[in-house]
């Protein structure tokens, strides 16, 4: 399952996400300030080449069930 990276119009956060077939990331909030409509960015795994990326780093949250907001 692809994993796409979005940024948060709002703070600016970046987050990954998983896409699915015929979804949009339209329908994703961000994990930070709950705003929706995140702009979706450039995969790392799409572009090959000299390109700055960031692996490791900050991995925040447990996959554990569905989260509910507040
Ligand atoms: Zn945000």
């Amino acid at each position: 399952m692809p994993v796409y990276e979005y940024r948060c119009t709002e703070c600016g956060h970046t987050f990954d996400a998983l896409q699915r077939v015929g979804e949009d990331g339209s329908q994703l909030n961000c994990p930070k300030c709950k705003a929706g409509h995140p702009e979706k960015l450039f995969s790392a795994f799409a572009s090959s080449g000299g390109s700055e990326a960031s692996f490791g780093g900050s991995s925040a949250g447990s996959s554990c069930g569905p989260s509910g907001f507040g």
